[in-house]
């Protein structure tokens, strides 16, 4: 008890930055979940909810993993929803863990865990699994690493950029901030020369940082065991998925997204391809603030998107039609999205009125989403459209007839001013998605691109 109340003492250490936020402190901020005994942990969840018997938070923390801030984010998010403790309890925490089979074994077919107008809030690794493209490791690097790696981003996250994009006739500013990193001074100079990112380079490359460093070499082996979890596990008879590389994962990039305060978000997307080519695997990192990492399932059908606010509310409503899956990301998880995800799911970083002020960071959150770029996905090799620069590769989602199916297309028409030319090929590739390029065409050697 007196570990529960010095902690509940503790404030961040850092100056808050963005006053206009509205912050909550609503309990202890702890995340040295591996420190406290059952029985602290029990205390302070009973602090959050004097009305759950001990029996009830002991199983809401087992559903949890036994991890602390998962099970305090849970009765957090009770407190906030207007329902009966015991029925909202049972319906984002508790239930959700129980019932569904986990395997691949198709005589015991999963009943689908959304439905229209709801949002699923998962929190253990098992439910995740289970229920979505991804698989979660909690408290993944040992504590101190994990604050090093955290203050080395913190300080670099307030020169990084944020990317402005065309959405139709408007361009927007990215709502939160990211870096890009890369493992050579070699690599840096060719992304920013070679590498389009929506029809631009980017001016800003930077060099992994140490302990960025450090940390990609243990995301290598954790991602590694984790697609071999998941493709004996989940994937039909357990092999891997057609068009999924077979060979080691080898992150080589990596983004460093930082949310400032919980209005600072992004929309649903899928990640882009081009370079880390079809069914990729992504390691995404969390460090500070939690917050909503929301999933949902792409449903094909035919659409007219004519305008921003006409593609807003479709988004909204297709989120709302088949439901969606929070998945909760506290400081120090690996979330792992697999070779299905970018495909077949959006995701998103969802906007929040409030957040829990994180130690070292206060408000902000920082993700590093480790990317493998393949050599035989580099841009020199990729068709140019007849703008003279390299296409991007795109996944039909929506359109029944091509669902699946990979396109080399112009993406000139992201630069802000510019039309596109509308150029477009079918992508090829082997079953273990080494791209097959046209004979005629094929090796793109460009030495000079222009500007
Ligand atoms: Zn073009």
């Amino acid at each position: 008890m007196d570990e529960f109340v010095s902690r509940k003492r503790k404030r961040p250490t850092s100056p808050i930055q963005d006053h206009s936020t509205r912050l909550q402190m609503s309990g202890p901020a702890i995340t040295q979940d591996q420190e406290e005994s059952t029985d602290v942990k029990l205390t302070i969840l009973a602090s959050l909810a004097p009305t759950i018997s001990q029996e009830d938070l002991l199983e809401l923390l087992i559903s949890c993993d036994g991890y602390l801030d998962n099970a305090r984010a849970v009765l957090l998010y009770r407190n906030k929803a207007p329902t009966s403790p015991r029925k909202k309890l049972t319906s984002i925490g508790l239930q959700s863990s129980l019932g569904f089979p986990t395997t691949n074994d198709p005589s015991k077919a999963q009943k689908p865990l959304t439905r229209k107008g709801k949002t699923v809030h998962l929190f253990s690794s098992a439910d995740i699994a289970a229920h979505t493209p991804c698989s979660i490791i909690h408290n993944f690097l040992p504590a101190e690493d994990a604050t090093k790696l955290l203050k080395e981003l913190l300080a670099e996250a307030p020169t990084f950029p944020r990317a402005t994009f065309k959405l139709f006739d408007n361009v927007v500013q990215s709502p939160h901030s990211a870096g890009f990193y890369v493992s050579s001074l070699q690599e840096r100079e060719r992304q920013k020369s070679e590498y389009l990112y929506n029809g631009s380079y980017l001016s800003d490359v930077r060099e992994l940082l140490p302990e960025m460093r450090k940390v990609s070499s243990k995301v290598k082996d954790a991602v590694n065991k984790e697609i071999a979890i998941r493709i004996a596990k989940h994937y039909p008879d357990g092999k891997k998925l057609k068009y999924q590389c077979p060979h080691e994962w080898v992150p080589n990039a990596a983004f460093v997204n930082c949310y400032d305060g919980g209005a600072e978000s992004v929309g649903y997307h899928s990640d882009q391809l081009s370079y880390i080519g079809p069914r990729a695997v992504i390691g995404s990192l969390s460090l500070g603030v939690a917050r909503e990492f929301r999933v949902r399932k792409i449903v094909g059908r035919e659409e007219k998107e004519t305008d921003a606010k006409h593609k807003e509310e479709t988004d909204r409503s297709r989120a709302d039609e088949e439901g969606q899956i929070a998945i909760h990301l506290p400081h120090n998880s690996l979330l792992v999205m697999h070779a299905e995800m970018q495909e077949e799911w959006k995701h998103s970083i969802h906007p929040s009125s409030t957040v829990d002020l994180h130690p070292v960071s206060g408000n902000k959150r920082i993700n590093i989403t480790y990317r493998w770029y393949r050599e035989s996905f580099n841009p020199r090799y990729t068709p140019r459209c007849k703008c003279g620069i390299a296409t991007v590769l795109k996944c039909v989602q929506k359109k029944k007839e091509n669902r699946g199916r990979y396109m080399w297309m112009c993406q000139a028409g992201g630069i802000p001013g510019k039309q596109g030319c509308g150029y477009f090929e079918w992508a090829e590739f082997t079953s273990d998605g080494e791209p097959l390029w046209k004979s005629a065409s094929a090796p793109r050697m460009q030495e000079t691109l222009p500007a």
